[in-house]
């Protein structure tokens, strides 16, 4: 279906159709045409054969005249006399029932035939009208066969092998013309597939410089620029985070200092609000400088067999103050000990990313289950909590970095809106996939399936 609505097919069948309509006018007008001249052609010649015979009848039906009526010649003509009985020539039985007509061309139908009659009365030299003769020309007529065998040949043979050559043609040329189209959308399609922004749209070096072909260019240039205007961006958040780090390091040192040397509940207030912030500033320049890397492909990965098993296992113990707090209760359920091939550290963050949100958006008193499960070719680890769900509207955009589903109520809590596009970036470096499914109000299941 898909084909047929493109638009190299609807140019190809309306063409096809335009010309098929114009060779059933052109096919009409020819055998209607030859059909007249057929039809001229046998009357004249009808009528020159009885009027021949006609002027060589006398008063009487002599020798000669009768061999010549005979003759093949004249196969066409037969005489009779006046009452219409036959006297000599060709005579065709089943027309005797038909009136004879003085000079009268017209055709005749028996049995289903057609037939071209042609009579003349001759009467007598003698001026007796009673001895007249009736000469009388028939033709049997086909109709089809008066269209001529070319005519049947162009209509039966040539029509539609003249139409299936002529829609080939257009399709192969139409085909060719619209070739940059599927270009631009295979280019479109594998951007969007692998979120490659480097690739361009082929143009062949003896492209037709059409408006595709400029459209093709102009694409490029688009992307190029696009490209340019993200990679500049990509740069600056790295150089940003390298600059931001030394300074954090150095601010946290001395709030840490400082909160060693408080001398009083004020200063040690302070101090503790300096090395919050400052520890707070290092984890979001940490995920920005991680980010960075993986988006220009220079994470280095450390890969290793990892124990499923014993990541979940360190990440609960890291989450478990965070859960006493809100009473939840994290129930783990691993199915053996699978492991994977993967950076263990950046594994371990991702993991501790999810666990972490299950529990900053989990109910109090809840809990939070996590599943590491075993398949065929792949693990998975899913983090399922009965906390306050996502609408399904934001269920696409939780994935972009800084987005918060609720920002007033994420301000107060340590959330910057980076976990998940960091998550993310790490299952997909490990050629892995993440899903989602969310109830609002109901809870969260977040699904990593890594290859073994
Ligand atoms: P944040 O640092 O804000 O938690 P994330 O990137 O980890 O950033 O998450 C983005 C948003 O997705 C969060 O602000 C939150 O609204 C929503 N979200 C993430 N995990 C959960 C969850 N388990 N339950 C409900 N909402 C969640």
């Amino acid at each position: 279906m898909k084909r047929l609505s493109s638009i190299k097919s609807r140019i190809t069948m309306w063409y096809t159709a335009v010309m098929l309509m114009l060779l059933l006018i052109f096919i009409s007008a020819i055998i209607v045409l030859s059909y007249q001249i057929s039809m001229d052609s046998i009357e004249n010649d009808l009528k020159l054969q009885v009027v021949q015979i006609s002027d060589m009848v006398k008063a009487r039906i002599t020798e000669s005249v009768s061999e010549t009526v005979q003759s093949k010649e004249y196969k066409n003509v037969a005489i009779y006399q006046k009452n219409g009985e036959f006297i000599v020539g060709h005579n065709n039985e089943k027309l005797s029932g038909i009136a004879f007509e003085d000079k009268s061309i017209r055709k005749e139908t028996v049995d289903g035939q057609d037939y071209i009659v042609y009579d003349i009365l001759k009467t007598s030299a003698v001026g007796n009208s009673d001895n007249g003769y009736w000469i009388r020309g028939v033709t049997p007529v086909d109709d089809f066969g008066l269209f001529g065998e070319t005519t049947v040949i162009a209509l039966l043979i040539m029509l539609p092998l003249f139409l299936l050559f002529a829609a080939l043609g257009g399709y192969y040329i139409t085909k060719k013309a619209f070739a940059p189209v599927a270009d631009i959308v295979g280019t479109a399609n594998e951007i969007y597939a692998h979120n490659n922004l480097g690739e361009r749209i082929p143009i062949k070096a003896n492209a037709h410089k059409d408006e595709l072909y400029e459209l093709s260019l102009t694409l490029n240039k688009m992307l190029e620029q696009i490209e340019e205007v993200i990679e500049q961006e990509k740069q600056f958040t790295s150089d940003a985070s390298h600059e931001l780090r030394t300074p954090i390091t150095v601010i946290l040192a001395q709030g840490e200092y400082l909160l060693d040397i408080a001398q009083d509940e004020k200063e040690r207030e302070l101090a503790e609000d300096i090395v919050y912030e400052a520890k707070r500033l290092s984890t979001l320049v940490s995920a920005l400088l991680l980010l960075a890397r993986i988006d220009k492909n220079r994470q280095k990965l450390n890969m290793e067999d990892v124990s499923l098993s014993d990541i979940v296992e360190s990440v609960v113990y890291t989450q478990r103050e965070l859960a006493e707090e809100k009473n939840i209760k994290i129930i783990t359920q691993t199915d053996g000990s699978p492991t994977v091939r993967a950076d263990e550290a950046l594994l371990s963050s991702a993991v501790n990313n999810l666990v972490n949100n299950a529990i900053k958006y989990g109910k109090e008193n809840g809990q939070t289950i996590i599943t590491v499960t075993e398949l065929d070719d792949t693990v998975q680890i899913s983090v399922k909590d009965d906390g306050i769900g996502i609408a399904e509207d934001n269920l696409d955009k939780i994935w972009t970095r800084f987005y918060k589903v609720d920002s007033v109520r994420a301000e107060d809590s340590k959330s910057y809106g980076l976990g998940l596009s960091m998550v993310k970036s790490i299952v997909e470096l490990h050629s892995g996939e993440i899903g989602v499914q969310s109830v609002l109000g109901e809870g969260t299941e977040f699904t990593v399936t890594l290859k073994k």
